[in-house]
């Protein structure tokens, strides 16, 4: 255990030996929260009412849960953090909880964030003088500033609202189309119904500027200027020597230059990301599209985190993300179990939730290429994976662990063989 460990540090030990209970009690007493109100949403599993479900979608006829878990020992900008994270697969939060705890000691992540700006695109189209269009259109920039802000005055009283204007052609199958870019400062708000309303609002006016037709009036999820950054250093000591070091870096080398490595890459960072994300009522799919749009923004597909040797040897660990992620909006406000999540992170802005979710995904990413890089996945995960398995098999109670355990003993993590040890174990008491 490590020596930061009073009730402020995320360094928790044996948590995982804990039970539900107990870990419960201990992430709100690290929260300063109160148990009353809070601790029945954890300790039930159906926490989203139906009547407030089918406020959210349509054609609601029930709720799907998924297992939440909090992750320790992150140390982020100085301070700690326990993060939920809500998936559905085995070792995500484990790993999380290991790369973090590498690093802990030695400062852990900084963070950083370019903007929480987004960009409404409005699509002009049957424009027979492109180049004269564009320009009509940047000549109104001051009108273009004051319609997208009367939309939202509430944004622009929190500090939001326009920022910026681009104008691109682009020369399309059909012909050319003028391509407007709004960007606006969307604050603690993911932003999309915000810069759609704008988008909106200015189509007429760039129809009368111009004398063509805007057809599409949306927010593009490539949130590059909202880029999420965090950084580490693992000393080589602390990760188990410099070949552990360098097989990591190979790891990350092979994904930087094959997109086939890079999908696989990418998509352990967003196990960490995707679940912080789903844990805060944010949208998943806006986060998954953004990122892997920017892994390709080279041209090419590549690893959305960068890995190399400090003078002194150690590992450093980058990464650079969009993260349109909010704290109103959408299902944010609303989930009872979001705004529980927010709570035990102490988050008070977009900015610093988007900041600890870039950390999340450079962890997840730590952990994958030092176990890939060395004993491989399967080790690790067939031990978690063989949980499931003895479930599947029909084991209950106790027999879970025996089962689970003896798949693992036997290196043969099958349901026929969990069924056969169940019905074993089962015939010997
Ligand atoms: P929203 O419109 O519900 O709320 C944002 C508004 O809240 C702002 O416009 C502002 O008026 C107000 N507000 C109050 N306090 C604020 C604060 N501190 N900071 C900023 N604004 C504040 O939500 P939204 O964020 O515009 O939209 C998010 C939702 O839109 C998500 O549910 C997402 O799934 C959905 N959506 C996504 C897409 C997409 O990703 N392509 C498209 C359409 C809708």
């Amino acid at each position: 255990m490590s020596s930061n460990s009073s009730s402020n540090s995320s360094r928790i030990s044996g948590f995982h030996k804990l039970g539900v209970p107990e870990r419960v009690q201990r992430v709100l007493d690290f929260a300063g929260l109160p148990a009353a109100g809070l601790a029945p949403l954890f300790h039930g599993t159906g926490h989203l009412p139906v009547a407030l479900a089918d406020q959210l979608i349509e054609n609601v006829v029930g709720t799907m849960n998924i297992p939440l878990g909090v992750a320790t020992n992150l140390l982020i900008d100085g301070q700690d953090y326990l993060v939920p994270m809500a998936t559905e697969e085995s070792s995500v939060v484990a790993a999380v909880c290991n790369a973090a705890r590498q690093c802990h000691d030695t400062g852990g992540f900084i963070t950083s964030m370019s903007a929480t700006q987004m960009i409404a695109q409005v699509q002009l189209v049957e424009v027979p003088d492109p180049a004269n269009a564009r320009l009509a259109i940047l000549e109104h920039l001051d009108e273009i500033r004051d319609v997208c802000n009367a939309c939202d005055p509430v944004l622009v009283s929190l500090g939001g609202g326009f920022r910026h204007l681009e104008v691109r052609i682009i020369d399309a199958a059909s012909g050319p189309m003028v391509v407007t870019h709004l960007i606006v400062d969307t604050r603690d708000a993911m932003g999309a119904n915000a810069v759609n309303s704008m988008a909106e609002k200015i189509a007429p006016h760039i129809e009368s500027w111009t004398g063509g037709r805007v057809r599409l009036r949306i927010l593009s999820n490539l949130a590059d200027r909202r880029l999420a950054r965090a950084r580490c250093i693992w000393h080589v000591d602390a990760i188990g020597g410099a070949d552990v070091r360098d097989g990591i870096i190979q790891a990350y080398e092979f994904a930087q230059m094959d997109p086939y490595r890079a999908t696989t890459h990418n998509k352990g960072i967003m196990n960490g990301v995707t679940a912080v994300v789903l844990a805060t009522g944010n949208d998943t799919r806006a986060i998954e599209a953004g990122a892997h749009a920017y892994a390709a923004r080279r041209g090419w597909y590549s690893s959305l985190t960068h890995w190399e040797v400090t003078r002194d040897g150690h590992l450093a660990g980058s990464i650079e993300i969009p993260m349109a992620v909010g704290l109103v909006g959408g299902a944010t406000r609303l989930h009872p179990m979001a705004g529980a999540c927010l709570k035990i992170m102490r988050i008070e802005s977009a900015e610093q939730l988007a900041r600890v979710i870039a950390a999340v995904g450079l962890a997840q990413n730590f952990a994958a290429l030092k176990v890939l890089a060395t004993e491989g996945v399967q080790k690790g995960h067939m031990s978690l994976h063989s949980q499931n398995i003895a479930l599947m098999a029909g084991a209950q109670g106790d027999e879970i662990a025996l089962v689970a355990r003896r798949l693992v003993e036997l290196g043969t993590v099958r349901i026929d063989v969990a069924e056969q040890e169940l019905e074993a174990l089962r015939g010997g008491a």
